[in-house]
């Protein structure tokens, strides 16, 4: 049987690109293709940035992809400037460590550590090549997976790994036949603000991370006008410190499983560290190890509870805001250029004079009421629901009934070891998945750390 490979890897971004390092690294002769539309490996969204404020969310003592060397990139980092690298950082004076580096520029460290992988792979007659176009179909049969092109390309493979990251919000309210997208600016485009009249008001749905991004990317073009955000619970992230070792209570105790048990516990311990001075976030942070535990041992019910009750909160208190971009969403606050409100958005308005008009439902109120600006920006977050994602490989998957959606409809259902799940449940042979896909099953699986590890695992499964 003819094979053009023996593992292909849908998508290049950061998951896809550390499976590869991974495998390239074990010992074995084996034909690696990636399959990935962009110009550039490694990269995805998230590190396709390319503008300096555009940070990563973790110091760099917390983003090492490899997770046998957590000072991997804070390494990296230090020979990186020592060469005259992002000479901006000398500007912080904070051990590199510390540092919250540009994501275009952890785009490069990812890129440099494929290189010295596909060093280490030759010595065993390893290769890696980049395909440049979309995976739009896929089929498995027991010998091999076979994967369509958008350019009407073929390829088979004994296995097939499904890393195509995370697709854009398409649940707000009428989304879609309001246009909301078209009519909205993109959150990371400083040359398209650069449009916009300085003093004009822009309107900002979502008050997440991306946000966080669209404020500095506001600012960095010049924006000195209001800038109204609308979210349905009207929180901000918290600004990321580095807080000190806490002990792990979780770790100590595994009796403690429904969301409220442990919401109860962790603000006790909350409470505890700051009566000894301690930052809350230092006992916060120790509940990370165990989310995939337990959202995987949770049931339901438990699941939905905590995505009703206690998602909001968990976003803003975890995923929290780098340093310097939280500095500048304060100092725009404290001027009142920049307010935050708790209420839906319900569409967009047609007919409106202004250049954007949307209708909204502010919290506590009956009634909906409309707001005008000169710009829209989306940043309403992702949409991980498989059924509702418009694109060809995930609908063509879905209708061959050769995956599931994941628990709560998060992605796609797979197990333990990232095999997908058939619309029968079962395990298929070649085909796995990792990342932002298996969201529904571990709840956190999009961070770096998460990518890291799962791409060591996967590697270690795919070469038996
Ligand atoms: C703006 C942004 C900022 C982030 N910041 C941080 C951060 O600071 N810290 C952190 O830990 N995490 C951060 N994340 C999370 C981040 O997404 C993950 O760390 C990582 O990007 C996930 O990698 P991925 O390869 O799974 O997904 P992606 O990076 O989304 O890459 C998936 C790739 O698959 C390709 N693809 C999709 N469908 C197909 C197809 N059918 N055929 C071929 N290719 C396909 C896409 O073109 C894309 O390049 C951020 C995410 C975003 C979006």
């Amino acid at each position: 049987m003819s094979q053009n490979a023996d593992i292909l890897i849908i998508g290049g971004g950061l998951s896809g690109t550390m499976l590869a390092v991974q495998l390239l690294r074990l010992p074995g002769q084996r034909t690696i293709v990636i399959v990935e539309p962009r110009t550039e490996l490694g990269r995805g969204e998230a590190y396709s940035a390319v503008e300096l404020g555009h940070t990563l969310n973790g110091n760099a003592a917390r983003m090492s992809v490899d997770p046998d060397n957590p000072d991997d990139l804070t390494q990296w980092l230090t020979a990186h400037i020592a060469a005259g690298g992002w000479p901006e950082s000398a500007e912080q004076a904070v051990p590199i460590s510390e540092l919250f580096p540009p994501r275009g520029l952890f785009g490069v460290y990812v890129q440099q550590r494929l290189a010295e992988a596909q060093a280490i792979g030759a010595t065993y007659g390893s290769t890696v090549e980049h395909v440049r176009a979309e995976v739009v179909d896929l089929q498995a049969d027991v010998d091999a997976v076979q994967l369509t092109l958008s350019d009407g390309q073929r390829l088979r493979a004994g296995f097939a790994v499904i890393a195509t990251g995370m697709f854009p919000a398409a649940r707000t309210p009428q989304t879609e036949s309001s246009g909301v997208n078209a009519a909205a600016l993109d959150p990371w485009d400083v040359a398209a603000m650069r449009q916009l009249d300085p003093q004009s008001t822009v309107l900002i749905i979502g008050s997440g991370l991306t946000m966080v991004d669209a404020v500095v990317s506001l600012e960095q073009a010049g924006h000195r006008g209001p800038i109204e955000v609308f979210s349905r619970h009207g929180l901000l992230p918290h600004v990321r410190r580095q807080p000190p070792a806490w002990v792990d209570f979780l770790g100590e105790d595994h009796s403690l499983r429904s969301p409220r048990q442990l919401l109860r516990e962790l603000r006790r311990q909350c409470r505890d560290a700051i009566a000894q001075g301690i930052d809350w976030q230092a006992p916060l942070d120790t509940v990370r190890v165990h989310i995939a535990r337990l959202w995987s041992q949770a049931t339901d019910v438990q699941r939905r509870q905590f995505v009703r009750h206690v998602r909001p909160w968990w976003e803003s208190h975890h995923h929290r805001s780098p340093p310097l971009s939280a500095e500048l969403l304060q100092r725009l606050h404290s001027q009142g250029r920049l307010r935050i409100h708790a209420a839906s958005f319900k569409g967009l308005e047609p007919d409106s004079n202004a250049a954007v008009s949307i209708r909204i439902r502010r919290r506590g109120e009956h009634e909906t009421c409309v707001v005008q600006g000169a710009a829209l920006i989306n940043s309403s977050g992702i949409e991980y629901d498989w059924r509702r994602v418009a694109r060809p490989l995930p609908q063509q998957l879905l209708a061959r009934g050769l995956v599931q959606p994941g628990p709560l409809a998060l992605g796609i259902a797979a197990t333990a070891e990232g095999a997908v799940l058939d619309a029968n449940g079962v395990p298929a042979k070649r085909l796995f998945a990792m990342g932002p896909p298996l969201r529904g099953m571990w709840w956190e699986s999009t961070a770096v750390t998460d990518v890291a590890l799962q791409a060591k695992a996967l590697a270690a499964r795919l070469v038996v």
